[in-house]
């Protein structure tokens, strides 16, 4: 993805997109980036199709030590660590 700065009269400096990081398309220095980029589909960016919703989307993303996909709110530090 690359990205340039760039100074803006009246918001000072902004990072500005040279590029869309879905299909490489080189952009213009005024051309509006939103606009471009609404166009894409979410497979574009290796999601899902819209509405689908994938088989496993409930699994927790991690298990703590204690086997829940939370940790224990009542645990002190010590004891997180000693599990
Ligand atoms: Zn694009």
């Amino acid at each position: 993805m690359a990205i340039r700065a760039v100074n803006a009269p009246i918001h000072g400096e902004k990072l500005q997109l040279t590029e869309c990081p879905l299909c490489g398309y080189a952009f213009d220095r005024h051309e509006s980036r939103p606009s471009h980029i609404e166009t894409h589909d979410p497979e574009d960016a290796g999601l899902s199709p819209l509405g689908t919703i994938p088989a496993g989307h409930e699994t927790p993303l991690a298990v703590t030590s204690n086997g829940r996909d939370h940790p224990d709110p009542e645990a002190t530090a010590g004891e997180v660590l000693a599990r």
